[in-house]
């Protein structure tokens, strides 16, 4: 992008705030954005130069290995307004695997003193699932307070398949141990608002505000629902007819099929991107991921038991109520699918 285009974006974003916004989040994408750290520099400087009508941060998603002395001094003078998010999938044998030999290129004690509340972004590979729990933790020690996209929705496997619940089962057992005894530590693979679950089907769950509350713009300053629905992922055709649609009718977004089958739809995400490159349909479900997601929540379910078991005042009342029954239902509804796994002898 041209400084000129990201000016004119810019301009364009603010421009066209409305009364509801009181903070706006300004995001760079790549590839690596770092690699455009000079144009970063100038549109940041170029927002700060004119009043704004409503307050905004920045933000940015790093691999980490690019960043230089110089680079570092300019986010430390100017961390208050941005942050940089590190990508690291946990120990250096999994990151090298993952990610090209990257673990030793990577300042971690940079992003932990400057970001301390901010997440590590976390992917998992086929490589990294046997180590899953032995990741997490490892990025714990380092300092991490959190777990952003450990995100088992991501990755190109075949979740219906029986080795990768056989894999996970043990793993989650020994993460949810971890979490008891580390209330401080999040994790959003483990923090799901159960209670929503049984207080009632929550129709307007989206995962995103995909051209709602997000707008994304390419390099020629093209504006697009989001980061995921641009000609990098759809055809041309499939660009137009998704554009064809009212983003701001939560009605468009519904699967009727889950809202009335499917207990845990008030917490299962979805990204309507994936959704209609797998079925031409952005509110149709991917559902080769419901039996993964299921024995997910069997365990965010163990966990959240446990904790009440050991303090029921974590809830106030009405949400601890719920939180139990639905715990119960889960239980019911999907420990004879999976206790075969869970009392595997590692589980
Ligand atoms: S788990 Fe599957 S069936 Fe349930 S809401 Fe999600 S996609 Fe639909």
């Amino acid at each position: 992008m041209t400084l000129d285009t990201a000016k004119t974006v810019v301009d364009r974003i603010f421009h066209h705030i409305n009364d509801e916004t009181d903070r706006i989040e300004i995001g760079f994408f790549g590839g690596e954005p770092l690699l455009e750290f000079d144009l970063i520099k100038e549109i940041f400087a170029y927002i700060r130069s004119k009043k704004r009508k409503v307050e905004y941060t920045f933000f940015a998603t790093t691999n980490g290995t690019l960043l230089t002395d110089e680079m570092k001094n300019w986010f430390i003078a100017n961390k208050e307004h941005f942050t940089l998010a590190l990508s690291l999938d946990g120990t250096r044998e999994t990151q090298n695997h993952n990610r090209c030999n990257s673990f030793d290129k990577i300042d971690l004690d940079f992003f932990i003193k400057n970001w301390p509340n901010q997440g590590v972004k976390m992917t998992v590979s086929e490589y990294s699932l046997p180590s899953f729990a032995k990741d997490i933790k490892f990025l714990h020690s380092c300092g991490f307070k959190k777990i952003n996209g450990a995100n088992l929705a991501a990755g190109d496997f075949d979740w219906n398949n029986d080795n990768y619940v056989e894999l996970l089962a043990p793993q989650f057992k020994k993460l949810v141990d971890f979490y008891l005894n580390n209330d401080n530590l999040k994790n959003h693979l483990f923090d799901r608002n159960l209670a929503l679950c049984e207080v009632k089907k929550n129709k307007k769950h989206r995962r995103c505000g995909v051209g709602n509350r997000v707008m994304f713009f390419d390099v020629d300053g093209k504006k697009y629902p989001c980061a995921y629905i641009t000609p990098m992922t759809f055809s041309e055709e499939d660009l137009s007819n998704i554009m064809k649609m009212n983003f701001a009718e939560d009605e468009n977004f519904i699967d009727e099929y889950c809202l009335i089958n499917c207990y845990i739809y008030p917490i299962c995400n979805t990204c309507i991107a994936e959704n209609y490159l797998n079925n031409k349909c952005l509110k149709e479900r991917v559902k080769s991921r419901c039996r993964i997601l299921k024995l997910t929540t069997l365990f965010v379910a163990d966990l959240q038991a446990k904790r009440i078991e050991r303090n029921p005042k974590i809830f106030d009342d009405n949400t601890l109520y719920h939180t139990i029954e639905t715990i119960k239902k889960i239980r019911e509804l999907y420990l004879p699918e999976f206790e075969k796994y869970l009392d595997m002898p590692n589980a």
